[in-house]
């Protein structure tokens, strides 16, 4: 085994996010990207062809963590003035504005969209139409494939270049580029965790739809509203439109991504929290709306908005003309949205759901239901500390309204 290379390849000490920087920068082609047994893509080195240069440490965006920025005191709720925009968007639509300012300026757009395959890939676009397929969060981690060679080249014609990525995928990009280029704008989010791909598609094959009958998928329809978003894919069976409609409460795959049972092992040791991964814009859920801004919550989407460059800062401006914005304090935006500073912890069966997958038989709705749920013995302990707690209540209060008598009684 070489010695500069010993790190990839261990996945305990190395928690490598999948940001491919390594891969696209290796000059000696020894690096591919292979998906192990969970579905995530992997850096694995040919040894014979690796000459040991070290360049794919030096340029770990997971080894060579970034600086904390200071937060910025403001921030932004905003919501897009086209409600069509908002419905196929996961918050207020602010990605789409963002996107269309680029474009305008005959700019190039990279965002995640499904593939004809329905594989979640990393890609561009040049014209709006085109664009609108980055639109919604996607629950599965995209493969970023040639992205950042891509960015690179259309950077060196001095187009205008929109990155938008999970924090990780911004810090590969960073560390790829090697330094600032004035015509590159980044656009990351707060993020929970980038699922497995595999047991998406093991999910929906499981419900019985096929990869060839479907017509569109959305993690979060606001059918139900914006808080109560639900799963949705539209199919086609024997020639007739159908849709699988299920609420994040119920609908198993959500309820999986949210309890953390099947996200990506870096996801829970995240390096690029605190928005530490030097994107110019960082968009999000106004989650907090309801406390702060209750009148501007109209169930369709909010977003916030948070700026970390002048560049952040014009690009809000600019899109202010199209939008309905409110100033708020970052730190009241940034309420019941722990993601921004914690990393997710994995499931406690999540070895267990893994090991299922591979080995049972069972549809993946079924296993990440028996995974989820409490067993009856937790289930009888959280009884037990329930009726501790509630008796130890009791027993305070009494002791409390004893020592009040006595005291009063002491004075008297
Ligand atoms: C995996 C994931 C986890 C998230 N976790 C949180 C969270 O914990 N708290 C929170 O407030 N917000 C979270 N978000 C962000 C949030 O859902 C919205 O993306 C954000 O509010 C922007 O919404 P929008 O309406 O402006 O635009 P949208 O149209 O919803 O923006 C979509 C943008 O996100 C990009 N995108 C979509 N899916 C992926 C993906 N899988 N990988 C990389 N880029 C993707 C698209 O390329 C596009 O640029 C998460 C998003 C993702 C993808």
């Amino acid at each position: 085994m070489k010695k500069h290379i010993i790190n990839l390849l261990n996945k305990n000490e190395f928690k490598c996010s999948g940001c491919t920087a390594c891969a696209n920068l290796c000059k000696s082609h020894a690096i591919s990207l292979v998906a192990d047994s969970e579905g995530f893509i992997y850096p694995v080195i040919d040894e014979e062809k690796c000459n040991e240069c070290g360049l794919c440490i030096k340029k770990c965006s997971v080894i060579n963590m970034n600086g904390i920025p200071d937060l910025p005191q403001n921030a932004y709720a905003i919501k897009s003035n086209n409600n069509e925009i908002r419905k196929n968007s996961s918050s207020g639509g602010v990605f789409s504005l963002i996107m269309e300012d680029i474009l305008k300026r005959n700019g190039v757009v990279f965002g995640a969209a499904f593939n004809n395959n329905w594989i979640l890939e990393h890609s561009y676009a040049e014209t709006y139409e085109e664009a609108k397929k980055f639109n919604g969060s996607k629950y599965v981690q995209s493969r970023l494939g040639s992205s950042f060679i891509d960015v690179k080249r259309f950077l060196s014609e001095k187009r205008d270049v929109l990155f938008s990525g999970t924090p990780c995928q911004i810090s590969g990009l960073k560390k790829f580029l090697g330094k600032e280029y004035e015509n590159l704008t980044t656009v990351s989010m707060i993020c929970h965790g980038a699922p497995s791909p595999c047991i998406f598609e093991k999910y929906v094959s499981d419900l019985g739809i096929s990869k060839k009958e479907i017509t569109g998928i959305n993690f979060r329809d606001k059918i139900y509203g914006w808080k109560n978003y639900s799963l949705r894919i539209d199919y086609r069976l024997q020639g007739k439109p159908k849709s699988y409609i299920c609420r994040n409460t119920e609908d198993p795959y959500l309820q999986g991504f949210i309890k953390n049972l099947f996200l990506r092992p870096s996801c829970h040791d995240c390096k690029s929290k605190q928005f530490s991964c030097g994107a110019d814009i960082i968009l999000a859920d106004m989650w907090s709306c309801d406390a702060i801004l209750k009148e501007f919550n109209d169930e369709k989407g909010v977003s916030l908005v948070i700026p970390f460059s002048g560049r952040g800062s014009n690009l809000i401006e600019e899109i202010k003309k199209e939008s309905d914005v409110r100033i708020i304090k970052t730190s009241d935006g940034l309420l019941w949205n722990d993601s921004w500073i914690k990393s997710s912890a994995p499931h406690l069966r999540r070895d267990k759901f893994f090991s299922l997958i591979h080995s049972s038989n069972k549809p993946a709705s079924l296993i990440i239901r028996e995974c989820i749920n409490p067993t009856r013995k937790e289930l009888f302990n959280k009884h037990v500390i329930n009726i501790y707690n509630t008796v130890l209540y009791y027993i305070n209060a009494v002791i409390r309204r004893i020592k009040f008598y006595l005291f009063n009684y002491k004075l008297r």
